[in-house]
């Protein structure tokens, strides 16, 4: 099914989108619809993911289906991930895609002079026949990760030896930025050699395809940057940028603007500040007018110019911070009202932020595209999809369910706790109630089990409550763990086979794009609802919703919700034979009860060994905790 609907979608160059269950094989099948038509109307693919995981997926799925068809796909990944370079180099590894593109130029062309001790990688893409190289890529079709290495050993850079092979190929797997970001979009366009309405688009994990296009539109002014001007400053000069007021003293002016701002806005950690205050303040301090503002702006961005290029020419990374700055005062000052809100932000340190309410924005070179189709295990309420990311309204819709028996997972929730707000300040027990629930869940049971909470505030709150079960691994997702730290802890605990805890956080790294087969995971415990912070920037986003959509709590809060709960469940069920359990402890499932064909039950400990007693009962003991009710597996 998932086949024609897209194979129909690239035929009448429409817009897809469509939910297909675990185990629906999302991957080959819209590789197998969308390869058909390409190769008929000479388009190219471009599978867009959110992860690397995803990304080698595609390649696999590609070498899978190679017998049936001769096509040739090729995965691209940025140059943080690919310069070989800038994997030794840690101020290199801290460059964004612009500044890595201006010192890679930089290389490639001393390289060009014949100075070859610039980029010894390169000058080997240059010197070396690649023909091998380019059967390399048709045979074994590598991910990013295995052409890396291949390149490694031959000391060529793969970032342009990919790059080079990139027309030739039918599909090719990217990561989301490199179509949704303007700059690197044009340059992915260039090497495909077509434009976009030559290109069939698929967009995996489209679930989070909405907040990041708002995140990516967005843009921060913060402390710590003015900070790293001021700096700047110091080391090339400090000219006079209006009369009177010298670089170092507008820096200055700024930091007190923000200071004022976390004063008189911040609540919590943001607030809403009126659309025309940072301007006030500046053509206050300047003395000047809004238009004589804009002429300092591209001085400041001149300086930083200068800046970047004295780096660069240093073998330094091309930044300036002053650059830095005048691109975000040009943003602010030109932003659209209703498109955006102004925040003032207060986390590890203050800063200004000019946050983006409309998807759509970001989105629009999709409906360029000869055809779009956007997947996902969890993309309900559709018709919300569609309006976010700014799809026709007659976009196709569908939804495909899991094949795997829906007896195999079973979802219960109690309503005797929550983590409301309100309802904690009232009654602090709450919390200790919940911690109870988990520690009778987890040693009745002593399977693999991850208790996802709604934010790290609330992990850190239960998790010193729940008694700790003998012989039970104990692992945690940290705000501040590195992905290789976590991808240890994750390994570790899946190959604990039934004798380990994650403590982790809905909507975070584990509780998405992580999957844990057979008895990886069997349990899901889910501590309150995941709805979304209620922050100035969300009330904000809600009332842009109402605006634009007239349901601001459904676009905003609702659907968000929906899909974080589903995506945490969604990790229990990888195969046919998978069988997991989900509860969750907080009243206010109930008003989920339907999308997550939840029941509502009062011991969940005695619900969850009544499910895995159904399986084999001979592979279960008598547990310690509920000798006499259930058997449950040592
Ligand atoms: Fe890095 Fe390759 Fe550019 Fe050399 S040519 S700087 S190795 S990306």
């Amino acid at each position: 099914m998932l086949i024609d609907l897209v194979r129909s979608a690239c035929e009448c160059r429409s817009h897809l989108v469509v939910e297909s269950g675990t185990g629906t094989g999302k991957t080959v099948c819209s590789l197998h619809g969308a390869l058909d038509v390409c190769h008929r109307r000479g388009k190219k693919l471009l599978y867009l993911t959110r992860t690397n995981s995803q990304q080698r997926q595609v390649m696999y799925e590609l070498r899978g289906i190679r017998g049936t068809r001769n096509h040739f796909g090729i995965a691209l990944q940025g140059r943080r991930n690919m310069c070989p370079l800038a994997k030794v180099d840690p101020e290199l590894a801290d460059g964004n895609p612009e500044e890595l593109s201006k010192v890679c130029g930089e290389r490639k062309a001393r390289v060009m002079r014949g100075e070859e001790d610039a980029c010894v990688y390169f000058a080997s893409v240059m010197s070396q026949d690649m023909q091998e190289v380019t059967r390399h890529l048709r045979r074994e079709l590598p991910t990013a990760e295995e052409f890396a290495d291949y390149c490694q050993e031959r000391t060529l850079c793969p970032y342009e030896a990919t790059k080079m092979h990139v027309p030739a190929a039918d599909v090719v797997a990217a990561p989301y930025i490199m179509f949704f970001d303007g700059f690197i979009r044009r340059t992915l366009l260039d090497w495909m050699g077509c434009s976009l309405g030559d290109i069939a688009l698929i967009v995996d994990e489209a679930h989070n395809l909405p907040s990041y296009a708002r995140e990516l539109k967005s843009s921060k002014l913060s402390e710590v940057t003015l900070r790293l001007a001021e700096n700047e400053i110091d080391e090339f000069g400090d000219p006079e940028v209006a009369e009177g007021t010298s670089m170092s003293d507008l820096v200055g002016l700024l930091g007190n603007s923000l200071e004022s701002a976390v004063e008189e806005y911040l609540i919590d950690e943001d607030g809403i500040i009126p659309q025309s205050f940072l301007e006030e303040e500046l053509m206050f301090g300047t003395r000047q007018t809004s238009t004589k503002l804009k002429g300092t702006y591209s001085q400041l961005s001149n300086y930083g110019e200068m800046v970047r290029d004295a780096r660069k020419g240093a073998g330094r990374l091309p930044r300036s911070y002053i650059h830095r700055m005048a691109g975000f005062l040009t943003h602010w000052h030109t932003l659209e009202e209703g498109e955006y809100v102004k925040l003032v932000v207060k986390s590890d340190t203050s800063a200004f932020e000019a946050y983006c309410l409309d998807a759509s924005i970001a989105c629009k070179p999709v409906l360029e595209c000869h055809s779009s189709v956007h997947m996902s295990g969890t993309l309900r309420p559709l018709d919300d999809y569609v309006l976010s990311v700014g799809l026709p309204r007659d976009s196709v819709t569908a939804e495909i369910e899991s094949p795997f028996p829906p007896h195999n997972r079973r979802i219960v929730f109690v309503d005797d706790v929550t983590t409301r707000y309100e309802d904690l300040e009232r009654d602090p027990a709450i919390v200790n109630r919940i911690a109870d629930h988990i520690s009778s869940i987890v040693s009745a049971c002593r399977r693999n089990t991850i208790i996802f909470y709604p934010s790290y505030a609330t992990m850190h709150r239960v998790r010193p409550l729940v008694a700790a079960v003998e012989g039970m691994q104990v692992y945690t997702e940290e705000r501040s763990m590195g992905q290789g730290d976590l991808m240890d802890a994750v390994q570790q605990f899946k190959s604990a086979h039934g004798n380990a805890v994650m403590h982790a956080v809905s909507g975070g790294r584990v509780s998405e794009g992580i999957d844990f087969p057979g008895d990886e995971m069997e349990l899901a415990i889910i501590v309150g609802i995941p709805y979304p912070k209620p922050t100035s920037r969300h009330r904000a986003l809600q009332y842009f919703c109402e605006i634009k959509f007239g349901d601001g709590w459904t676009h905003a809060v609702k659907a968000p919700t929906e899909r974080k709960l589903l995506q945490a469940v969604g990790r229990l069920i990888r195969s046919e034979t998978d069988r997991g359990m989900a509860v969750v402890l907080d009243r206010r499932a109930a008003q989920f009860e339907e999308v997550l064909n939840a029941s509502r039950c009062d011991s969940p400990a005695r619900e969850v060994l009544d499910f895995f007693s159904e399986r084999s009962p001979e592979d279960h003991a008598t547990s310690d905790v509920y000798k006499g009710l259930r058997p449950g597996r040592r």
